[in-house]
């Protein structure tokens, strides 16, 4: 064993190797992988070996395209099969609601380039003669499915990785981690220790034993899973024989199950309701290639709905039943990505579907590693993506929630319980009785909108228009037309202060840095000219700025920053970041009344002149210190008032009492949001995301271009220069009673023009692969787009996606906000644009200018 390497990857299942792989294809040769026992020695050994390319997530999805796609790929270069069975499979929906659900996937699939079709249940019989179809209403197809041979496939992975240049030793444990000053790790192993630049955890069900040797608590847990076999089938054998083909994969929503045929007869796996954790805290160093004790009792009522659906198989004999552990985080999608207060230390871990998200996985932190980015947009898998409330308790209870709806329809306005309350405010009570419907945001309970008084504050789920449309209608008119007051504790606070703050805030913003006093709204870019943020920054004094952000991506933001921090020069080191969580917590006013009843509370003078939109002030508001800035989301006249939480309740308390006069009204996030959309506001994750540049996102005015060197500038101005391809915009659809949710085709009567680009990103800059496996660099149409296919209907094409939407209440509009080629940005003619909501093509407008006070002559006011 070699005694130093660029980076070493602990740990030898399918996800190592596939790291260790694409570390070397993109040119680390000088690498190692450390298996405690042989390859495949965790999960990867027993895994019923199935793929698949859906996730909620696109961007996931099309890593899972990449997955699938490069098999063939290691196999020609390793010489080892990994006895591919590309069969397809279809998703069965019993009900129409689950029907709803594929037909979102299967719009998705439009301009995500997948083939996806839907089709009957009648259809989907002759391909897997075993299901009763009259179970079914419809289902979905997916020539992208299929199952291969987990063992073949893991080595096949090392065997290429090694023909490369890496190095693989076996039966060697990691057993500590220690960083020397310089940053360079000591890999202390059985036989040794290595130094290496970076590390990669890649050790599945050990992975969190590793984190800690670091002092991480990674959150993920195992669960036990269990799958059977049956004794060879006579329908199988015959089906084969008469069709010439191999039994497809299928998917049944109602019992959580899959299915599909091994060998001759068929395999059937259950996410059962009553799961089970396994080695909750600790993973015993000493399992190894041992299955669990099968537990049939568990498994049962899955069983009895999968025997139901496809009596073809109740009638077989069980040959066996395999029960093993594999690891899980909270949403079910991996933990990739460096981790936030460590240098060089990565993970990639929680990979639930190995053999679907190995390759994606491997591609994305390989690119991350070598050329400092992931390439693609990863944030659905990105390790920063949960806060320090994701305990291994909390993950324990959001896990095994997680797994019982494997296969659930997560509604737009379902809310999961488990493990909540976790954070709350001091005015969580408060809320509540108030009626308020409560939603989960990164961990703390937020108010999403308020019930009628006596009515019983849930919300009904559902895909259409629910119980909430009417109070949030009202929250919403109330507060436009008088004045209303919101919790937004929930958004990201940070401090930065310090000699050289403002010099570093330069570097990081595209926007100029706001005079004492006053505030400025700016986007942040990676070095290839992306969107990795979108800011409120205030200057709170000499050397001090307040910034204020989205809560979700306060690890993933830190994260940068701190690679960011000044490390030389007079003075660098004494820059301070500094993250309030919620030790800063927020209200805001807004609506024609808010300044009236500010005025009330306050000493000071908060005249129109006295108090400017975008000015920042610390002042008393009703007696307690806080923090006031002069602008709000709702895009309204208002304030956002910050306070330690001890005084929380107190300015509260003030604003209720003295927004009597005013008709004062409280109203939840959905309201908020709501408002925004009449402005047409951007979100963070939603509109604005690293696939996207500056000018894309129409965010022109906020990127200063000619202030100084900032990071993403040159290709920033490359973008500006060629002008951008494609371009968000706003559109008020005729809707009927669903709005739209994200990710919906957007359709367009073009004709016989080509307007060049009907491709959703998903790679950029340091993406050296596309989707396809294809090695490529540079263009926007090889950075890993996805194609679209079948996507034209005469004169229509699906030209673009939606990024969010819903009902602007005030305005009285089904209002979306999506990207659409740039020629086609500003045309605002009727009949020129669909957006297909729930399956059904509804005619759309863009609309440039906001429906809600255009010349945003209230919110200067
Ligand atoms: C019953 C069952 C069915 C499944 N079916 C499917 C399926 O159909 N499709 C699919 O895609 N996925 C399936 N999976 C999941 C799949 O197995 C996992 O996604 C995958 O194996 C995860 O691989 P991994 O490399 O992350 O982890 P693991 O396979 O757990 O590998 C981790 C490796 O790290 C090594 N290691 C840990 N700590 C150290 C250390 N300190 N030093 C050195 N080495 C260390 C371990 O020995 C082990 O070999 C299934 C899993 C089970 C249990």
């Amino acid at each position: 064993m070699k005694s130093h390497a660029k980076a070493v990857v602990i740990g030898g299942g399918v996800v190592g190797c596939s790291v260790l792989y694409h570390l070397a294809k993109a040119g680390w040769t000088d690498i190692m992988l450390i298996e405690r026992s042989e390859l495949t020695s965790g999960s990867s050994w027993h895994a019923a070996g199935g793929f698949h390319t859906l996730n909620g997530d696109p961007n996931v999805a099309k890593l899972q395209a990449y997955t699938v796609q490069l098999y063939r790929e290691i196999e020609e270069l390793s010489g080892q099969s990994c006895s591919l069975h590309l069969t397809g499979g279809v998703m069965m929906a019993d009900t129409p609601e689950r029907m709803d659900f594929l037909r979102l996937a299967h719009a998705k699939g439009r301009y995500l380039g997948m083939d996806t079709e839907l089709i009957t249940p009648s259809e989907a019989k002759a391909m897997f003669p075993l299901m009763d179809e009259t179970n079914f209403v419809g289902a979905m197809w997916d020539p992208v499915e299929g199952h291969l041979d987990p063992s073949g496939t893991t080595h096949a992975y090392a065997k290429a990785a090694r023909k490369l240049g890496a190095e693989i030793v076996l039966r060697n444990r990691v057993v500590e981690l220690t960083q020397e000053v310089d940053g360079t790790w000591n890999v202390v192993t059985e036989q040794g220790t290595v130094k290496a630049e970076h590390v990669v955890n890649c050790g599945g069900l050990w992975a969190r034993e590793i984190g800690r040797m670091v002092g991480v608590e990674l959150p993920l847990l195992a669960m036990e899973h269990m799958y059977l076999l049956t004794e060879p089938m006579p329908e199988v054998e015959e089906f084969n024989k008469s069709t010439g083909r191999e039994m497809i994969g299928v998917m049944d929503f109602k019992g959580e199950i899959y299915t599909r045929q091994e060998r001759n007869g068929i395999l059937l796996g259950t996410y059962e309701k009553a799961c089970k954790p396994w080695s909750p805290v600790n993973t015993p160093w000493d399992f190894g290639h041992e299955l669990l004790q099968p537990d049939i009792d568990r498994i049962a009522p899955s069983l009895e709905i999968g025997f139901k659906h496809f009596p073809g198989i109740e009638k077989a004999g069980i040959k066996q039943i395999i029960n093993g552990p594999f690891t899980f985080a909270l949403d079910g999608n991996p933990l990739v990505g460096p981790v936030q207060g460590l240098t060089n230390f990565w993970c990639a871990c929680a990979v639930m579907a190995g053999f679907s998200q190995g390759g994606g996985v491997g591609l994305a932190l390989s690119n991350w590693m070598v050329h400092g980015d992931p390439g693609f947009d990863v944030w659905g898998m990105d390790v920063a993506r949960f806060g320090e409330w994701a305990t291994l308790r909390y993950t324990n209870a959001k896990v095994r929630e997680n797994y019982s709806r494997r296969f659930s329809i997560r509604f737009p306005n379902e809310e999961l319980p488990a493990a909540r309350p976790a954070q709350t405010t001091p005015l969580y009570d408060t809320m509540l009785a108030n009626n308020a419907v409560m939603g989960d945001s990164w961990g703390l309970e937020t108010p999403l909108w308020f019930a009628p008084k006596g009515t019983e504050p849930n919300d009904i789920v559902s895909f259409h228009r629910s119980n909430d449309f009417g109070p949030i209608g009202e929250e919403v008119r109330a507060t436009r037309e008088k004045v209303g007051v919101t919790e937004i504790a929930n958004f990201a606070k940070y401090e930065v202060s310090g000699p050289g703050s403002e010099d570093l805030l330069n570097r990081l913003m595209t926007n100029r840095m706001p005079k004492t006093g006053r505030i400025v709204l700016t986007p942040m870019l990676n070095e290839f000219g992306r969107l990795i943020g979108d800011f409120t920054i205030a200057k709170a004094g000499e050397e001090r700025f307040m910034i204020w952000s989205s809560s979700a991506a306060q690890k993933y933001h830190m994260r940068w920053f701190e690679k960011h921090l000044p490390k030389d020069g007079p003075g660098a080191s004494q820059v301070r970041i500094h993250r309030f969580d919620q030790t800063l917590v927020g209200l805001s006013i807004a609506g024609p009344k808010s300044r009236d009843l500010l005025q009330k509370l306050v000493d000071a003078d908060i005249s129109t002149k006295a108090f400017r939109f975008m000015d920042f002030r610390e002042m008393a508001v009703g007696g307690a210190p806080c923090m006031v800035n002069r602008i709000t989301y709702t895009g309204d006249l208002g304030y956002e008032i910050w306070m330690a939480p001890a005084y929380q309740r107190l300015v509260y308390k003030a604003i209720k009492d003295a927004g009597e006069a005013f008709g004062l009204v409280d109203f939840g996030m959905r309201a908020l949001l709501s408002m925004r959309l009449e402005k047409n506001f951007p979100t963070w994750f939603r509109e604005l995301r690293p696939i996207y540049g500056p000018f894309e996102g129409a965010m022109d005015r906020f990127v200063k271009l000619e202030k100084n060197d900032f990071i993403g500038r040159d290709a920033a101005a490359r973008e500006q220069a060629e002008g951008p391809k494609l371009r968000r915009v706003s559109f008020i659809v005729d809707a009927a009673d669903a709005d739209v949710m994200g990710d919906e085709p957007i359709w367009a009567k073009v004709g016989g023009k080509d307007y060049g680009t009907v491709e959703k990103p998903h790679g950029y800059g340091a993406a050296r692969f596309d989707t396809n496996g294809k090695e490529v660099r540079g263009s926007r149409a090889a950075e890993g787009a996805s194609a679209v296919r079948g996507i034209v209907d005469g004169d229509w094409r699906v030209v673009g996606w939606v990024t969010s939407g819903g009902y602007a209440h005030y305005v009285q509009k089904s209002m979306a906000q999506g990207y659409v080629p740039a020629a086609l940005a500003a045309d605002e003619s009727a009949g020129l644009f669909e957006i297909e909501i729930l399956g059904s093509r509804r005619p759309a407008r863009i609309n440039v200018e906001p429906p809600f006070d255009p010349s945003g002559e209230k919110m200067r006011a």
